[in-house]
């Protein structure tokens, strides 16, 4: 198994592809820390993980609250002993061009997209390093590469990411802790739904956006999280993993 004896810790995992992550990691022999602030999502993901074999825990993770961080480190550790790997996944997207982004809008998205990479980096690292490494990975997105017309807020804080885990990549590398950021298109998930693929026609203009003609589905990227998790990756760091069916190549 590809995560054989390793424990993973993955932020906004009660759905999405948090979730879809943490049942692919726990397949492939991961012990699994499901944070999120959806505390009845969380839970029942802990129970069909372990029900079917796995071995997971649920913890509520707000990601911008550092009391929180700490609190899910120290339950990792007590409960698992380890902490090898940390998905940074949790994140929000609401659509706003400059004009229209309040600083309220501005300051939720950076807390929550940018800080909470940062605050869960910060906390992690020196777990990783008691144990001689670990692997980082941040969930960006195709706006963190490029721009995008309708969302200020979101391209600033996934920009954000891409550039701390550059900066985690090279600062930690001595301690055998890597980063990689993960940029993922347009992935049909709860996040997408209400908007970028809320009727048959936006669904269509959404696939369209992307050469090989469809939205990414939550597998696509899980796939993707899971190499950069494992040692496979292991003389990968500071790179940026684009899984967009080819939207930021044109
Ligand atoms: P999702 O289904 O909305 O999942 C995100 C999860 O994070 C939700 O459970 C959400 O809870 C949780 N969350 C929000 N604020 C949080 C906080 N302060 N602390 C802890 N958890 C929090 O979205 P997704 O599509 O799976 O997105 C996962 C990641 O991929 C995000 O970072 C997103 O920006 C990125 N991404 C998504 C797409 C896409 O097209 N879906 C594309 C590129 C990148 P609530 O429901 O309460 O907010």
């Amino acid at each position: 198994m590809r995560l054989n004896d390793k424990v993973a810790l993955i932020t906004g995992a009660a759905r999405g592809q948090g979730a879809v992550e943490a049942k692919l990691f726990s397949s492939e022999g991961a012990k699994v820390v499901i944070c999120d602030i959806l505390d009845a999502e969380g839970k029942r993901l802990e129970s069909e993980i372990n029900s079917s074999g796995g071995s997971s825990l649920f913890v509520h993770l707000d990601v911008t609250e550092e009391s929180e961080w700490q609190n899910a480190i120290e339950t990792t550790l007590r409960s698992f002993g380890k902490i090898d790997i940390l998905v940074n996944n949790a994140g929000i997207y609401k659509w706003s061009q400059v004009e229209e982004t309040t600083s309220e809008l501005w300051d939720q998205t950076m807390d929550i997209n940018a800080k909470g990479v940062f605050l869960g980096t910060k906390h992690a690292i020196s777990a990783m390093r008691h144990t001689g490494g670990g692997s980082i990975v941040n969930i960006s997105s195709v706006a963190g590469l490029v721009g995008s017309a309708n969302a200020a807020a979101y391209c600033a804080s996934k920009g954000a990411v891409r550039l701390l885990t550059k900066s985690t990549a090279i600062q930690y590398a001595k301690d055998g802790i890597r980063a990689n950021s993960v940029h993922p298109g347009i992935i049909d998930t709860p996040m997408t739904t209400p908007n970028l693929l809320a009727t048959k026609e936006a669904r269509e203009r959404s696939a369209l956006r992307h050469p090989l003609g469809r939205v990414g589905t939550s597998e696509d990227v899980a796939y993707g999280v899971l190499f950069l998790a494992s040692d496979e990756s292991s003389f990968m760091t500071g790179a940026e993993l684009v899984i967009d069916g080819g939207l930021t190549a044109q």
